[in-house]
Formats: structure tokens, sequence, C-alpha cells
């Protein structure tokens, strides 16, 4: 496989951009080699500036639900972007994917929209803390919500550790009322709630974990957590940045039937665009200005093109058997990916959720950051470049979520099974 074009590009972009790259796991660091710059997407397919293709199940890290450049989204792209980008003021268009989002997902009655996940959920936790006059909120080990200070935190080990920053240039302060537990621990967060009485806001969780790979919530967990912040007077937050309308038409909370007081969303929402939301019960969300006292603002929310890309997706998806489909696929590729690590003898776990997988090489069932941290990360690292260059563009690393969209064919799907099999094999 030729990439010299994007050897060419990703020196140049190193000069300019740190690491050459907007987002860090772009880099392929976790997995050796350098990023392949790309020309185009189309449907299932990504096309790299050297002219390789490859079937891809990054997906814009999860957004592209319909595969690349949509023909009914691109059309009405172009019909949105001869009116005008933004305006700062209101459109139509705002109300109908808010409506949209309510009537597949129940619980978010009134939605705020932002422009990024990070924003989404930064915007919750200011909210959870206004409407409960609290400070404290409780997160878990491996789950991402973005990167803003008071997130940005797993903590080292044991249930009780105060939240230590993960990366340098957050303040203490920003982490200090961050408590963590391990993801499916019930009894960890009980502890925290416990240890910490009338000052938790909100306990804010991933619903599947998708960003240390794909980890399921074990039977209970979530209704757990349910109860648990009900009975503490804390809100409950699903970030369904993720797992909103990939894992379920109605995000998690309708796979799993909890219902949260808050949910955030992002990705799927935006259809390939700049999009994030907060959104959930009328009674917090009236809290927001300029209904309420809590501050938040956004120069380009809810502007045209993200609200169109957003419309246009949700209006194919919630077609009658669209969403089943794209679930079927998924299951046929992960029970793929299974069935050819057997043959080959290596230790995989396939996780999947409704259009989201994961193959963590280990042979032990990966429930939380500590199961799945016992990854082979090196060997995954050889299976991606096995993969790629047998046409297939998986995660630049074992810990995040691959994801399918409705353009992947059986066509896509064999090619990738075969080139899984000769990729495991050679291992
Ligand atoms: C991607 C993601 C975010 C952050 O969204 P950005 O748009 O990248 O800021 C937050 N939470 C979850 C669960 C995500 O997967």
């Amino acid at each position: 496989m030729i990439i010299s074009r994007s050897k060419e590009l990703f020196s140049a972009a190193q000069k300019r951009i740190p690491g050459g790259v907007n987002s860090p796991v772009r880099a392929f660091r976790a997995v050796g080699g350098q990023p392949l710059f790309i020309e185009r997407g189309e449907g299932a397919y990504l096309i790299d500036v050297d002219g390789n293709r490859y079937v891809d199940y990054v997906l814009s890290w999860g957004p592209l639900v319909l595969g690349h450049a949509h023909p009914q989204v691109v059309r009405a792209l172009q019909r949105a972007v001869e009116r005008g980008t933004s305006y700062g003021a209101p459109t139509e268009l705002e109300t109908r994917l808010a409506e949209m989002i309510a009537s597949l997902m129940p619980s978010a009655e009134m939605v705020r929209f932002v422009n990024s996940g990070t924003e989404a959920t930064m915007s919750a936790l200011r909210l959870a803390r206004a409407f409960t006059r609290r400070d404290k909120i409780i997160k878990f080990e491996g789950c991402y919500h973005g990167h803003a200070d008071s997130l940005l935190v797993k903590a080292g080990s044991g249930v009780a550790t105060l939240g230590l920053p993960d990366s340098p240039g957050v303040p203490r302060g920003a982490a200090q009322d961050t408590l963590t537990a391990p993801f499916n621990d019930l009894s960890a967060v009980r502890d925290l709630l416990e240890a910490n009485p009338e000052q938790v806001a909100a306990v804010i969780v991933e619903p599947v974990a998708g960003n240390m790979g794909v980890v399921l919530p074990q039977a209970g967990f979530l209704a757990g957590l349910r109860q648990l912040t009900e009975q503490h007077g804390a809100l409950l937050i699903f970030d369904e940045v993720m797992t909103g309308f990939r894992v379920h038409l109605g995000g998690a909370q309708a796979l799993f039937g909890v219902t949260p007081d808050l949910t955030t969303l992002g990705k799927v929402i935006g259809g390939g665009l700049p999009v994030g939301a907060y959104a959930g019960r009328a009674d917090i969300m009236k809290l927001v200005a300029p209904s309420g006292s809590m501050y938040q603002a956004g120069t380009l929310s809810g502007n045209p093109l993200a609200m169109t890309a957003g419309i246009e997706t949700l209006e194919i998806l919630r077609q009658p058997g669209v969403f089943e489909s794209m679930t079927a696929t998924t299951r046929r590729l992960a029970d793929g990916f299974a069935d050819a690590a057997r043959r080959a003898g290596v230790a995989i776990t396939q996780n999947r959720a409704g259009s989201m997988f994961c193959s963590f090489f280990t042979a032990n069932e990966v429930v939380d950051w500590t199961s799945a941290s016992r990854s082979d990360t090196a060997l995954y690292g050889r299976f991606f470049r096995g993969m790629l260059d047998g046409g297939v563009y998986l995660a630049p690393s074992q810990f995040e979520a691959g994801f399918l969209s409705t353009a992947h064919d059986p066509e896509a799907i064999e090619q990738t099974l075969a080139a899984a099999q000769r990729a495991f094999q050679a291992l």
C-alpha cells in the first residue's frame, strides 16, 4: 500500500498543527504508523489522498450513521447553504429537530442545541448543579464526556479517591468535585453518595460505555443508578453523545428502559456537522437562560446547516426497518470477527450494542476499565495494521468503538471479514 502523499501532508501538518492533527487519537500513536489523509468519503468507504480505498468503521467517530455523503443529506445541505450559513436568530429548523428528538426520545421534553458533545456535557453539569444547588458529581472510570476541566478525571485507584486531573492545565479545584466509581459498580456509587450526603448534584454515565471500547451495562446497573440518584436527590445524566440513535432509535435509555433526568447528545444528531445538545425534564430545562437563570450561550448554536443535516439524518434513520437492518448487519460483522479469531486461535472478547462494536484482545469478559485495560494493545495494533492493508479502516486504538452505517452492505461486510480472517491468521 502506497501512502506517499499522506506522508508528505503529515509532515507539513506537523509544522503548523500540534502533532499534525486536530484531535489526538487521529494521530495513530496507539497503533503505530502515521495517519492517512483523506480525499473523500463515499457511503461505507473512505478514499485517501493516495487513492487507497477502505471500508470505514470510524465514520468520523460515530456521527455518519448513513455513511459518507448520503445524497439526501448532501442535497438538503446544498439547498440550505444557498440560503446562508448562520443567522444568529431563531429558525424553524431548531424546533423541528428538537421535536424529532423528543418523539424518538420522550425524556427529551426540552432541548438546547450547542456545537459539540463537550459543550453539551459541560452545560448539563452546570444545569444539574444549578438545579440541585450542589457541587459534586460522580462519573465512571473509563467514561469520556468530552474535554471540559471537571470531566478530565478518572481518579487513580480506589473509589473514595478524590478526583485528580488527567491533564496538566486542569486546576486541582476544577477536578476536586468530581468523584469516580468503576463502571458497573453500584455499591461504589452508593458508598460515594452516602459519604457525601446532600452534596452530589448528578451522576453522569455513558449508558453503554463507548470510549473504552464497547462496554455494556450489566443487568440492573442503570436501573440501580436511577434508584440511587432518586434516593439521594441527585440528577441522573445519560451521556448519549455516542449511543443516541446508535444503540437504539430511542438511545440506550430506550434499549434498557431507564429514564434519565437529563441527556446529552451530539454526533448522530448533527449528521456529520458540528453539533451537541442537552435535553431532559422540562422543569429542569426551564432553568436555562433566558427562561431561567443558568447562563449558557453560543454564537453558532442551532445553526441551519447542522440542524438540516440532523433532520435529514434522523428522517432517514427512522424509516421502518432501516435501523433494524443496520443492527442486524452489525451483528453479522461482530459474529464474523469472533468466528475468524476463534479459527485463528486468537483470544478476543467481542462486544456489541446496536451499531457499535469492539473486539477486545483479551480472553476475559470486559465489564469496566480494569478488565478493558487487560487487552493486548500491541496485538490490536498489529491487527489494525493488517486490516488497513486489507482495505479496512478500523479505529486506531483498542479503546474505541467501531461503528456501522446504513451504507455498509453485504459486499462491504464480506470484504471486511475476508480481511479479518487474513489479519487474525497473520497474528
Ligand atoms: C464524543 C463524545 C463526547 C464529546 O463530544 P465532542 O463533540 O467530541 O466534544 C462526549 N461524550 C461522549 C460519550 C462521546 O462519545
